[in-house]
């Protein structure tokens, strides 16, 4: 089933109704950038009502640890929209980040980062780059599942979904119809991570097929981020995981010498978020120095968001126009450049005087010429027949011989579940290991049932049932094994659901 939820029909042709948003002043620098966002904004005649929230230092320092209080959350899941002024998480332990909080519990899944350079008024090596680091906000390492399992040994999950693939690579697309951008790059490392960042790479390439017009290509996220530091130009649209899409908001941010100047979104299915990307900066709060063009660009993402398109590039070529005629705040003032030095409320005013005017050196903003339309489609679960065909018992074991260990798991047989191999960090250490392979106290034993083909490769495991996981367990129990946990083994319409041993 498709929906047109996420961003409304074009506005093109429609009278909107004031949108009301949930405005965070934040800390430090806060207040003086969103006064200067909220002018400009109020100018251009944005149809927006402002709702203020109480979020950041003050909340965290009177006590309340997620540094958010109840009226806010009501205001949040009321008007679904926010638009966040950085904030200052106070020093020490106990503090949550409320950027963690707010994006898990809104289910914010697609953080988006638009980045462009804006040469020469801003010092860069790449002076037409123009890319969109789309990123995946809610999975992998992120999801925040660690544990400690031996005296040696700590283990983070890494969790990619069907669902999750699915729909931030087709946000991914999406964001390239809606806003007239030519390519999406995925980003993954599946040559190393086949199960995990093979879903997401299996899935961007099922889902480019729907997108003809779109040109798609893959990368692998090492490499993909090299190419990416050298010739950003190269690149439209990325899409990628969590983790590595952390990393290559950042460099893309750092190479255009725009940390100061972008804005970034969370969106999720309900309610999307705005900010810029930098913090609060308490080293210069108060001063009327700090440049407002981080908060600006994510108020126009935010118009594009609610369908206010027009006024989006009303504001986002006044902003390039202003950068262009040389009035820099502190932070980009450069004097044989720059025609004045203007302090945070100047350079708002600069902006509004240049209202309804277009660059002539840098890109002009064009989000109307986009479809400006979204459409999100609902995750429908394939059946597939799933068969258990063995277990990874993890063991923490302080010997150092795998033949030791090996040898004395090979007795154990419980209803014809029997060892066919240990590895240590993944490496094959039983049977037939080499002596060079150095071993933790991690050992991971795979028992499949004893008459399984594995030399065969569809289907290579015979079915198994929990009663002989159980027997297993309380066998290796019995025996003096401390199990630290277990990985089942299955087959999803015939095909492997777990990665082989290197070396085995
Ligand atoms: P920062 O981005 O606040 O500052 C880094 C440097 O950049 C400082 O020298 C600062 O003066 C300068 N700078 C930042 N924004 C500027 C602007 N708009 N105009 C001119 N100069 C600017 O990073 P930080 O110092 O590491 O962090 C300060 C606080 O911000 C910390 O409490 C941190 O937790 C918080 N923070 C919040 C967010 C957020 O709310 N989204 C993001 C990052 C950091």
């Amino acid at each position: 089933m498709e929906n047109n939820t996420l961003v409304q029909e074009s506005n093109k042709k429609r009278t909107q109704k004031a949108v009301k948003i949930a405005i965070a002043k934040g800390d430090g620098i806060g207040p003086e950038i969103m006064a200067a966002t909220l002018d400009i904004l109020k100018a251009a005649g944005a149809k927006i009502e402002p709702e203020f929230i109480d979020l950041g230092e003050q909340v965290y320092l009177s006590g309340n640890t997620a540094g958010i209080n109840k009226e806010s959350w009501e205001i949040i899941k009321r008007n679904k929209l926010i638009l966040k002024a950085p904030i200052t998480t106070p020093q020490g332990k106990g503090y949550k980040s409320l950027n963690v909080t707010l994006r898990k519990s809104l289910g914010l899944y697609a953080n988006v980062r638009p980045v462009s350079s804006f040469h020469p008024f801003v010092k860069t090596h790449f002076p037409t780059m123009d890319v969109v680091i789309i990123r995946e906000n809610e999975e992998d390492l992120y999801a925040g599942i660690e544990h400690q399992q031996t005296q040696d040994v700590v283990q983070c999950l890494k969790l990619i979904t069907r669902p999750g693939c699915e729909r931030i690579v087709r946000y991914a697309f999406e964001y390239a119809k809606a806003y007239g951008r030519k390519k999406v790059t995925c980003m993954v490392k599946d040559n190393i991570m086949k199960l995990t960042d093979g879903l997401f790479h299996q899935v961007f390439k099922e889902i480019s097929l729907e997108y003809p017009k779109i040109k798609s290509e893959s990368q692998i996220i090492d490499i993909g981020s090299a190419k990416l530091a050298a010739n950003p130009e190269n690149y439209d649209v990325v899409v990628t995981s969590n983790l590595y899409g952390d990393i290559i908001s950042d460099i893309a941010a750092e190479i255009a010498g725009s940390v100061g100047l972008a804005g970034s979104a969370n969106i999720g299915t309900n309610v999307a978020m705005f900010e810029a990307i930098h913090g609060s900066a308490p080293d210069i709060a108060g001063q009327q120095i700090a440049n407002p063009s981080g908060l600006i660009n994510a108020a126009v993402l935010m118009l594009a968001h609610i369908g206010q398109l027009e006024i989006a590039d009303k504001v986002k070529n006044a902003l390039l126009t202003t950068i262009e005629d040389g009035y820099h705040t502190s932070d980009i003032y450069q004097p044989k450049m720059s025609e004045k030095k203007v302090s945070t409320q100047e350079f708002a005013n600069e902006v509004i005087s240049r209202l309804g005017k277009t660059p002539q050196n840098l890109t002009k903003s064009k989000l109307i010429e986009g479809s400006g339309s979204m459409k999100t489609v609902e995750y429908r679960r394939k059946k597939s027949k799933k068969e258990l065909v063995g277990v990874d018992a993890f063991i923490d074991w302080t010997g150092t011989d795998p033949n030791e260990i090996g040898d004395a798991l090979s007795k154990i047989n419980a209803y014809n579940l029997k060892l066919k191999m240990i590895t240590n960090r993944g490496v094959k250490v039983y049977p037939n290991g080499l002596e060079e392979t150095y071993c933790t106290d991690h050992w991971r034993c795979r028992f499949v049932a004893s008459n399984s083909d594995i030399q065969k490769t569809i289907p290579s495991y015979n079915p198994i049932d929990h009663e002989q996981i159980i027997a297993l367990l309380s066998k290796l129990n019995g025996k003096g094994f401390d199990v630290i946990k277990t990985e089942n083994l299955y087959e999803f319409d015939g095909k492997r659901g777990f990665s082989l041993g290197q070396g085995e």
